[in-house]
C-alpha cells in the first residue's frame, strides 16, 4: 500500500523547481519499481523524464505528469516553508501539491491497490517529466517521439493536472489549449523629461499598442473550451529615474 499524502509530501520536499531535478524522479522510480514497473529513465538535455510500464499487453493506459514546480515567488509570503509539506487543519501546503506531485503520489496509490487485486489485464504506464513548467523542449515531446519511433503504443492518456474548480473531482477536462509566448520590443529615442521634442518616449507607443491588443477577441472559444486570452506578464523599461525617457520598453 502506498499513502498518497506521504508520497506527496515526500516529492514536496524535494524542491524540483525547473530544470532542478532534486531526487524527485528517483523517488517516482522507486515507487514504481517497488510496484513491479519496468521503469525507463529518459534525460534529454539536462532534464529527467521517466517511462514505466507495468504489463505487455494492450491496452496501454498512461498516467502523464511532471516532477517540475514553478519557483515560490516571495518566500516571505508563503504562511508555511514552501517545500516543508506541512498540513495545517487538514490541509497540505506546499510548492507542487496541487500542480501536481499529489497526481503523481495519487497514481502510483491507485497502482499499489490496482494491481495486487488483478484488475490490471492491460498495461499501465507512466510517462512523467522534469520539463512541462519551463519551455518544455526536452520533456514529454521527446519522450513521445522517442515510444513512437520504437512502436510503442499509448492507447489512453489521463493527466493529473489540476482542473477541480469548486470541489475535489467536479470537473474533469478533455483537452488543454496552446500557448504562445511573444515579446515586443518598443525602440524610442532617450532624452530628459525637460526636453520631449528631443527624445521619443516609447511607453505611450506600447501602453496604446497593448491597449489595442487587450481589447481584440481572439475567438469565441468552443464547445467545452473558453475563449482565447492575452496575459500581459511584464512591462519593462529598465528606468530608476524619474526625469529621464528611456529609451526602449518592451511588455512581455
Ligand atoms: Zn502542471
Amino acid at each position: 500500500m502506498i499513502d498518497p499524502v506521504e508520497l506527496t509530501q515526500a516529492l514536496i520536499r524535494r524542491p524540483s523547481v525547473t530544470p532542478t531535478d532534486a531526487g524527485a524522479m528517483d523517488l517516482v522510480e522507486q515507487t514504481l519499481r517497488g510496484l513491479g514497473f519496468n521503469c525507463r529513465r529518459m534525460t534529454f538535455g539536462q532534464i529527467e523524464n521517466l517511462y514505466a510500464r507495468y504489463g505487455t499487453a494492450g491496452p496501454n493506459l498512461c498516467f502523464a505528469g511532471h516532477t517540475d514546480v514553478v519557483p515560490i515567488g516571495d518566500a516571505a509570503a508563503w504562511s508555511r516553508e514552501a517545500f516543508a509539506a506541512d498540513i495545517v487543519e487538514g490541509v497540505l501546503i506546499g510548492r507542487g501539491s496541487v500542480d501536481m506531485k499529489s497526481a503523481i503520489a495519487a497514481f502510483a496509490a491507485a497502482c499499489a491497490e490496482a494491481i495486487p487485486a488483478g484488475e490490471v489485464t492491460g498495461s499501465i504506464s507512466f510517462l512523467i517529466t522534469g520539463d512541462e513548467e519551463g519551455i518544455a523542449t526536452d520533456g514529454t515531446i521527446k519522450v513521445v517521439q522517442a515510444l513512437q519511433s520504437e512502436g510503442e503504443v499509448i492507447d489512453h492518456c489521463i493527466v493529473g493536472e489540476p482542473t477541480s474548480s469548486e470541489r475535489f473531482g467536479d470537473m474533469v477536462k478533455i483537452g488543454r489549449r496552446g500557448s504562445i509566448n511573444v515579446e515586443i520590443t518598443v525602440e524610442g529615442i532617450q532624452g530628459h523629461v525637460a526636453y520631449p521634442h528631443r527624445a521619443a518616449n516609447p511607453i505611450p507607443v506600447l501602453v496604446a499598442l497593448l491597449a489595442k491588443l487587450q481589447d481584440t477577441e481572439l475567438d469565441q472559444g468552443y464547445l467545452g473550451f473558453q475563449p482565447s486570452n492575452l496575459e500581459l506578464t511584464t512591462f519593462d523599461v529598465g528606468n530608476p529615474t524619474t526625469n529621464l525617457i528611456p529609451a526602449e520598453a518592451r511588455p512581455g
